[in-house]
């Protein structure tokens, strides 16, 4: 009897313990994604007239060629390295898919 409540808290351990890994990775992942994306304030942003929204729809960052991912809501852009911008976005470094 013993032996069976030391073994049910043991598994409530490691259950609970990979819940909160879980938890942790998760958390850490949404950080370090808010953290990539492209900051309109940022000097280099602000140079090249990033805007989350553009302001025609036929000049978006889905539609530009430096735009990582296409169907993504969020991609990585070549001329912001390292930094995703919204597929709503739009810059004047702009230009289209061939
Ligand atoms: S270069 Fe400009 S328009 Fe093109 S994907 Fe990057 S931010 Fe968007």
């Amino acid at each position: 009897m013993q032996r069976t409540t030391a073994m049910r808290r043991r598994t409530l351990i490691k259950l609970f313990s990979g819940a909160l890994l879980a938890a942790g990775v998760g958390l850490r992942g949404r950080i370090s994604r808010a953290e990539q994306r492209v900051n309109p304030e940022d000097p280099a942003a602000r140079a090249l007239a990033y805007t989350q929204r553009s302001a025609n729809p036929d000049k978006t960052c889905s539609g530009c060629r430096f735009y990582a991912n296409p169907g993504a809501e969020w991609a990585g852009c070549s001329v912001f390295a390292g930094k995703q911008v919204p597929a709503g976005g739009h810059c004047t470094a702009w230009s289209g898919r061939t």
